[in-house]
């Protein structure tokens, strides 16, 4: 049987039958991990495996399919294990707001080489149209203006009074979807004006943040009504961690790929090399101040493009 993998509890899994849509609670026999990754957890919410039936509503998963990509998060102690959080992600929505609390692009940018390293798609969702003044909607505009010259969709939402919930619906029809964002950001009441009756736990998950607790919590994927699925993942921050060669970056920035071939040298990392093409359009305007400076930072190291704590 064909299964997809909706929870994880540690050592059950709740796999839906994809021919029947039937529900089952299974466990692994033995060990059985993909080649070259080193990780806590064997199979993850999104998998896709097979399996097959031992008592009626109970089953043992035999074989893990190959994943078309993951989200890990690094353990925090020194075995260099990771922990991977969900698979298979069709696309990733980052929630951002000019002010309430501030994005900075350079907290967008992390985000986006991240999902770009990890071939997951990403639609900007500007929230709190409803609230910004006239010059604050200008700002918003010239945001989005320099993400869709980048490649990325954007589009200016508000959570709060449902403003285009429906295009962002529409964009998820068909896929597996998660949601980022910085805390305050409305994450929370995006999914809930997405999905009503969901209550997903991530409102009072950050609460308890906030508390200083320590929680441990797990992943879930829900079904959507209008065809569509969600990763719910609770206490989980920014998209952890993945390594990027300085050679790798600017296939992150879809923007400087474009024009990477056009560079003089082929191991052109836009900095100061001769005739190249990333700076020119950089003096030409085609291309962001603040997206060349932000892949300055990171291919200099400056900030971690990977580190924890940043959104949720
Ligand atoms: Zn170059």
């Amino acid at each position: 049987m064909e299964g997809l993998v909706y929870k994880s509890t540690g050592s059950w899994y709740t796999v839906k039958d994809v021919a029947t849509g039937q529900f089952y609670e299974c466990r692994i026999k033995g060990k059985f991990r993909l080649k070259g990754i080193k990780n806590t957890n064997p199979i993850a919410v999104g998998d896709r495996v097979l399996f097959r039936l031992e008592e009626s509503n109970r089953g043992v998963i035999t074989e893990i399919k190959e994943r078309d990509n993951y989200i890990i998060r690094k353990s925090v102690n020194l075995s260099k294990q990771t922990h991977i959080i969900a698979s298979n992600i069709n696309l990733a929505f980052l929630v951002v707001t000019l002010n309430n609390p501030p994005n900075s692009t350079t907290f967008i940018d992390r985000f986006l080489v991240t999902a770009e390293a990890y071939g997951i798609k990403t639609v900007l969702l500007f929230n709190k149209v409803d609230t910004y003044t006239e010059d604050e909607l200008t700002e918003v505009k010239y945001l989005a203006s320099i993400y869709r010259k980048a490649g990325y969709e954007c589009i200016g939402i508000s959570a709060t009074t449902g403003k285009n919930i429906d295009k962002v619906k529409a964009t998820m029809e068909g896929k597996t979807c998660v949601v980022s964002g910085h805390s305050g950001a409305g994450k929370s009441t995006l999914i809930n004006a997405i999905a009503p009756n969901l209550h997903l736990k991530t409102a009072e998950i950050s609460q308890q943040h906030q508390q200083g607790q320590h929680t441990t919590t797990f992943a879930e994927m829900f079904d959507l009504p209008f065809g569509a699925r969600i990763i719910d993942t609770p206490g989980i921050k920014g998209f952890g961690m993945v390594e990027i060669e300085k050679e790798e970056l600017t296939d992150y920035f879809p923007e400087f790929f474009a024009l990477k071939h056009q560079c003089k040298f082929n191991n052109c990392l836009h900095t100061d090399e001769p005739q190249c093409a990333v700076k020119a359009a950089l003096d030409r305007d085609e291309i962001a101040w603040s997206r060349y400076k932000s892949y300055l930072q990171i291919l200099k190291g400056e900030e971690s493009v990977y580190r924890e704590g940043e959104g949720e």
